[in-house]
């Protein structure tokens, strides 16, 4: 067996990153939880998403989606939704969640790599939020993403930007003194810069629309989306 923090043989994924989120699963739907900042998060990416891709009626697929909290809202927006992870607990959870919700969403326990090669040019849009930063080899799952959209469809990223001041908001600020994640959440040195994702994208065959990011004001502890990409960012994408 691989040790807990090597990835996978053949497989783009660390097991100890998995067992982090393994150990939170149940309280994915807990508002006041670990998984509070992606509650707080959602309506600001969603409207980003939905703003440029227009979800309605569009075939979608969220990569990492965990317990669903992204995916069950594209889902409301009017998408067909497919969500995709290999933590198996969060994908029983959000399982398990759409019989409250009433949400229509597919959930599949398979990597991004394997359902590129069984289903490539399937997606109108594709999702991936906060899920790079906790991969081996981030960039396999960019080309992942690049194959499974259509020609002319989207692909939106997030994740978090490398630099001091996101090591100081993101580790020490968020985990040490305002304690809105578990320590050990995030290894700075899996962080993104935008300048790396956009180039991943862009071997990849993704042109880069645009950017975003979302800060947290700790005074009003109020997320809100604009330019400044320092700490947490998305990136959106266009297959030419
Ligand atoms: N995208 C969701 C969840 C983010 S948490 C949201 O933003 O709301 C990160 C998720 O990535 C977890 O659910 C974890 O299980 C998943 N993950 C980590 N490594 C992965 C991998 N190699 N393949 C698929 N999912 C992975």
């Amino acid at each position: 067996m691989a040790s807990p923090t090597e990835p996978v043989a053949g497989m783009n994924v660390d097991q100890a990153e998995l067992q982090k989120f393994a150990e939170l699963a149940h309280k994915w739907w807990d508002k006041n939880s670990e998984f509070k900042p992606l509650h707080e998060i959602n309506p600001l990416r969603l409207n980003y998403i939905d703003q440029y891709a227009s979800l309605a009626g569009k075939e979608v697929l969220d990569v990492g989606c965990g317990g669903g909290i992204l995916s069950e809202s594209m889902s409301e927006r009017g998408a067909k939704v497919t969500g995709i992870d290999l933590g198996e607990k969060a994908l029983k959870v959000a399982q398990l969640h759409r019989y409250e919700s009433g949400a229509d969403v597919d959930y599949r326990l398979i990597s991004v790599e394997d359902l590129a090669s069984e289903r490539p040019e399937s997606f109108d849009v594709v999702t991936c939020m906060e899920m790079l930063e906790h991969v081996p080899d981030p960039a396999a799952v960019v080309r992942a993403c690049a194959r499974l959209v259509r020609p002319g469809g989207q692909v939106f990223f997030s994740t978090l930007n490398r630099n001091p001041k996101s090591y100081l908001f993101a580790v020490l600020g968020a985990e040490y003194v305002l304690k809105l994640l578990p320590k050990g959440t995030h290894e700075y040195e899996k962080f993104i810069k935008p300048s790396e994702l956009a180039s991943w994208a862009r071997q990849s065959g993704l042109d880069v629309q645009g950017s975003k990011g979302m800060t947290y004001n700790p005074l009003s502890k109020r997320y809100s989306l604009n330019d400044d990409v320092s700490v947490n960012y998305l990136l959106r994408t266009v297959k030419s």
